[in-house]
This record gives structure tokens, C-alpha cells and sequence, in this order.
């Protein structure tokens, strides 16, 4: 059995067959094909040899036309040891003799290559590369892309992986895909955001582990801890089965929630928004009891499609969440690509600093074409309901009034045309850069209502990147610098009569829910599994307490001392709730 230790980004636990891709791809699990499809096994391997010797002769042509023939003989090289024929032989034997799948076949013997000359003098070692660079390649062809094989799923599996990206964690089936878990990965990453949409537990940043699993092998995934268990024995899956029971009991007395007010004991309503990344995210939201959609992060459209999304596309996807929501708010943030949510059409040259780069509200002051049409599709969706535009990433009272004026020419486009919208639509700003939360009082006279982003508000604020393992204990949400800006922006906009939500991932953990309200919040925007937890804790505190925990926290001077107290304050609250 052996444990690890990573960061717990969506929470569940889930127990399943273990799927691996690491850097490159696929682990190879070890299957067997039938006698009868021998033949057309061996033929696909043959066909895998074949593309890949057009491959690698395609690069050597390259590059002996670019370098000369010196640097194409690498390539040569690899050709021989490709064409082998002890190696051919030992490939064909193992799929036609032993039965095993050539893809197995493939990464068994090629190992066992390179294993051997790793083991003899440092020269020679090197070529070890050139044997796994052509294992790569005949997997690649054998399997067909990784993004491919991902799709293909059909069974019941649990993803361990190098990393995965927020468009391929988007596209994952979730019929299939129990939860995942991967070597590299923030706290506050898009990855792990989305798996929180998708309800997929997950476990990120757990540092290299791939190479201690073979794919088939049994797994437990611990989203609530951030463990996952290889090869666990019997007694340890027994105890986690009982958890699983456990929180589907707690989920169903939660459901009990649903029709209930997010109100304090003293009589404070508290409106509980979802944040989705789909449209069909809605569903969750409205069963679990929301008052309205606080963050429709509408990005996730440019990823999941093969080409740019159409006016139409757009407007499809937010008519679909605004009918849902029958009347109630919802509001949709322009797109907010960039940073770990890229689109490499958008972003043609590799940006040094992504985060500080060219995403966001700035892209799309830079695509204007792009930007226009999808504020041609929020405003004619806000002729269907409550829709609400927000602008994400504001770091100065240019880019606000940029955006803005962008949005009153695509009205008066609209109206030239008879084109129905709703011309007193509410327009807001996220609060997510220190900027934005240093000059917020004079920002909100141009807004209707502001939106703070804890998640980039604590990368920018401690300038630690929200997705880099390395430095995810210092991605801290009780900071003292972090809730100074978050108070003051809190404040600065009730002053200013402008009503404030937040919906950073903090706003869906109950450990700060108390905290948020003593400061002054009458609305949190959340993932939709957390509604119900955070519902109840709003309807088992009154805001006195909160007032005075907030004033306590604000006077503290170090995260530890802010983690353990609300810590404290949650477990207080927990018990009181039970008893
Ligand atoms: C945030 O930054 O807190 C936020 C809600 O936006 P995103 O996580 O999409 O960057
Ligand atoms: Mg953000």
C-alpha cells in the first residue's frame, strides 16, 4: 500500500481502477488480446512501425537540410534501432506468441532496452533517451493522441496524470471519470476549479508518483483530504467504502436544504449564488437551491470548442442558463482567457509570465472583434431574464471605461437593427487585483455592483502563482494582506451603495463563510456542490458572531493564526449545529 500526500482541490472520495498518463501519454496497462484478433493486432503494430519510421525520416530530412547530415545521423540512429531486427522479432512474438497487446508489447520490451543501457557507462546511457523517444513514438501512433484517448473512455477509471490542462479536465466524461489526481497542480488552478464544477473529486500537486502505478491497478482518491491510496488493502477499502456511504447519507440530508433561505439566526438573508463554467452546470445550481447564477465563467466555451465560438454558439449557451434560471439573476463574465486558460491561436507568441500577460479583460480590449460578438450575444440573452455583464481582471479605471464603451456601441448596433436586449442591463467589475481593490472608490461609480475574485485577488496580492505546486503553502486565503483588501473592498462598496459578492473558491469553503458575512457580505457565489454546506452554516450563525470573529481576524497578524482560529470558529459552529 502506499500513500501520498498532494492538495485537495475537489472534494469526495471515489474508489476505482487506475488510469495513467503521464508527460507524454499513456502507462500501458497490461492486457492480452483474443487469438483471434492476433492478426489484426499485429497489423496495427505494423502500421504504428510504419508511421513512425515516415516520422522520424521526415525529421532527419529537416534537419539534415537545416544542420547538415552530422546532426540527421541521430536520426539514422533511431532508425536503426527502429528496424532491428532482433527488436522486430521480440515485438512480433510478444503479441502473436505470448498475446499481449501490442501497445504493452511496445513499452515492455522498449524498457527493458533502455533499462540495459542505462546500466552501462555514462556514454552509452544516453542512448536510453533515444529508446524512450522512440517508445513515445510508436505509443503515439499506436494510441492516437492523448486528448483522443481521453475521450474515448468507456469505463469507470480514476485519471492519474503528469498534469492536466483546464480544457482537457473540461472535457472529461464524467460517466466515466471517477476522479483524478496529478503530479503537478495548484490550490487555485483552473484544473481544479473545474473538477469542482464537474463534482469530479480530485487531488493535485501530489510531485512525481507515476512511475510507482500501472494502469489497472485498484485506487483509492481522497478529495477531501488530498490522499491517494495505491494498491490499498482490503481493510483500507473497507474503511473508505463506509465513507463513500457516509457522504452520500450527508448529501441526502443536505438535499433537505434545497427550499430553506440562507438566512442567519437573527434574521439576515444571505443570497447563495452558483459559479458554473457550462451551461448544464445549471441543473446542479437550481437542485441544490440557488438564488441565482453569481459567475457564469464563459471562457470555458472558447476552450471545449475546435474553432471560435459564433454569435450563435454564444448565444445559445447563455439562453440555455438563462431560461433555466427562470427570472432569477445571472451574470455572465466576458471571456477571461489567458494565464492557464489558453487559447494558442489567441496568444501566438509564448508569454514569459502568463499572469501578468496579455489575458483577461486585456485580450479582449485587444480582439475587439471577439469581444463585440460576445457582447452582442450577452445583451441579446439579456432580453430573455436577469443577465448581469462582468468585466474580469479590472486593473484600472481606463480599462473599465474601455469595456463599457465597447458595450454602449454594440447596443447602438443593436438597436440600429431592432434587435431586442435590455438597455439598463447591470454592468460589474471583478475585484481581483490589488489595484482594483486599492482604487476601488473610484471605480464603483461606474459600476452596478462589484464582484471580488479571491482566487487571482491572493495570487496577485502574494504574488504566488494560483497553479504552481511548489509554492502552495503560500497560497493562502487567510493572509492578513489578503482580508485587508478584501475588508477594505467590502466596505468601500457599501459605502458607495454598491452591492458586493464573492466568488473566489474561498466563498465556497465554510471555513470562511462566517468570516465573509462578518465583513459585511450579503452574497457569496459558489461552486454548486457547496450551496447546501454553506447555506446551512449561514442559517446556524447569527451575524453578531460574525462581526465580532471578523474583527478578531482582521487584528491578527499571520495566516497560521487566521487558519486556526476560524478553524475553531467552524468547529464551534459544526457542533452546535449537530448537537
Ligand atoms: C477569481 O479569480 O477569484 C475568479 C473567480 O476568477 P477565476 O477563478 O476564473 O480566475
Ligand atoms: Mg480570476
Amino acid at each position: 500500500m502506499i500513500k501520498l500526500q498532494g492538495i485537495a482541490v475537489s472534494s469526495g472520495v471515489t474508489i476505482g481502477e487506475a488510469l495513467v498518463l503521464d508527460a507524454e501519454g499513456f502507462r500501458i496497462p497490461r492486457r492480452f488480446v483474443a487469438r483471434s484478433a492476433v492478426d489484426t493486432e499485429l497489423e496495427r503494430l505494423s502500421t504504428a512501425i510504419g508511421d513512425t519510421t515516415r516520422e522520424i525520416e521526415r525529421n532527419r530530412d529537416a534537419i539534415r537540410a537545416e544542420l547538415g547530415q552530422q546532426y540527421a545521423a541521430i536520426f539514422d540512429a533511431h532508425l536503426a534501432m527502429l528496424h532491428d531486427e532482433r527488436l522486430q522479432a521480440e515485438l512480433v512474438s510478444a503479441v502473436r506468441d505470448k498475446n499481449l497487446w501490442p501497445e504493452y508489447a511496445v513499452s515492455r520490451t522498449l524498457r527493458r532496452y533502455a533499462k540495459a543501457f542505462q546500466n552501462l557507462d555514462n556514454h552509452i546511457a544516453q542512448r536510453a533517451h533515444d529508446i524512450y523517444d522512440i517508445e513515445k513514438s510508436l505509443l503515439r501512433n499506436l494510441l492516437g493522441q492523448r486528448s483522443e484517448t481521453l475521450a474515448a473512455v468507456s469505463q469507470p477509471v480514476i485519471v492519474l496524470a503528469h498534469n492536466l490542462t483546464p480544457s482537457e479536465t473540461a472535457k472529461l466524461d464524467r460517466r466515466f471519470v471517477q476522479g483524478f489526481a496529478t503530479e503537478l497542480g495548484g490550490p487555485g488552478s483552473h484544473t481544479a476549479i473545474v473538477a469542482e464544477g464537474l463534482e469530479i473529486p480530485a487531488v493535485v500537486g501530489i510531485g512525481p508518483f507515476l512511475s510507482d502505478v500501472s494502469g489497472g491497478e485498484p485506487v483509492i482518491l481522497d478529495g477531501n483530504q488530498g490522499v491517494v491510496i495505491l494498491q490499498p488493502d482490503e481493510e483500507t477499502i473497507a474503511r473508505y467504502r463506509l465513507e463513500v456511504e457516509a457522504a452520500r447519507t450527508a448529501a441526502v440530508n443536505l438535499g433537505r436544504l434545497r427550499d430553506l433561505p440562507a438566512e442567519t439566526i437573527d434574521g439576515v438573508r444571505i443570497r447563495i449564488h452558483g459559479n458554473i463554467e457550462f451551461p448544464n452546470e445549471v441543473e446542479q445550481c437550481i437542485r441544490r437551491g440557488c438564488d441565482g447564477i453569481g459567475l457564469y465563467r464563459t471562457e470555458f466555451l472558447y476552450l471545449t470548442s475546435p474553432r471560435e465560438p459564433t454569435e450563435e454558439d454564444h448565444f445559445a449557451a447563455y439562453s440555455e442558463v438563462v431560461r433555466a434560471m427562470g427570472g432569477k439573476p445571472v451574470v455572465i463574465r466576458t471571456l477571461d482567457l489567458g494565464a492557464d486558460k489558453m487559447l494558442t491561436e489567441t496568444t501566438p507568441e509564448e508569454e514569459r509570465n502568463p499572469c501578468l500577460g496579455l489575458r483577461s479583460i486585456r485580450l479582449s480590449l485587444r480582439q475587439l472583434p471577439m469581444f463585440r460578438t460576445q457582447l452582442r450575444a450577452i445583451l441579446r440573452a439579456s432580453a430573455l431574464g436577469d443577465v448581469r455583464v462582468m468585466f474580469p481582471l479590472i486593473s484600472t479605471i481606463v480599462e473599465l471605461r474601455q469595456a463599457r464603451m465597447v458595450l454602449a456601441d454594440v447596443m447602438e448596433d443593436l438597436a440600429e437593427h431592432g434587435i431586442a436586449f435590455n438597455r439598463d442591463m447591470q454592468v460589474g467589475m471583478m475585484v481581483e487585483t490589488p489595484a482594483a481593490a486599492v482604487m476601488l472608490d473610484t471605480f464603483v461609480g461606474d459600476v452596478d455592483f462589484v464582484s471580488i475574485g479571491t482566487n487571482d485577488l491572493i495570487q496577485y496580492t502574494l504574488a504566488v502563482d494560483r497553479g504552481n505546486k511548489e509554492v502552495a503553502d503560500l497560497y493562502n486565503a487567510c493572509d492578513p494582506a489578503v482580508l485587508r483588501l478584501l475588508k477594505r473592498s467590502v466596505q468601500t462598496a457599501k459605502e458607495a451603495n454598491v452591492p458586493a459578492n464573492v466568488c473566489g473558491q474561498m466563498s465556497g469553503s465554510v471555513m470562511y463563510t462566517q468570516l465573509l458575512l462578518g465583513m459585511g457580505l450579503e452574497q457569496l457565489s459558489v461552486p454548486a456542490s457547496a450551496i447546501p454546506e454553506v447555506k446551512q452554516l449561514c442559517r446556524s450563525v447569527s451575524l453578531e458572531e460574525c462581526r465580532a470573529i471578523a474583527e478578531r481576524v482582521l487584528e491578527m497578524d499571520s495566516a497560521q493564526q487566521v487558519k486556526s482560529f476560524l478553524r475553531d470558529q467552524l468547529r464551534r459552529v459544526l457542533a452546535q449545529t449537530v448537537a
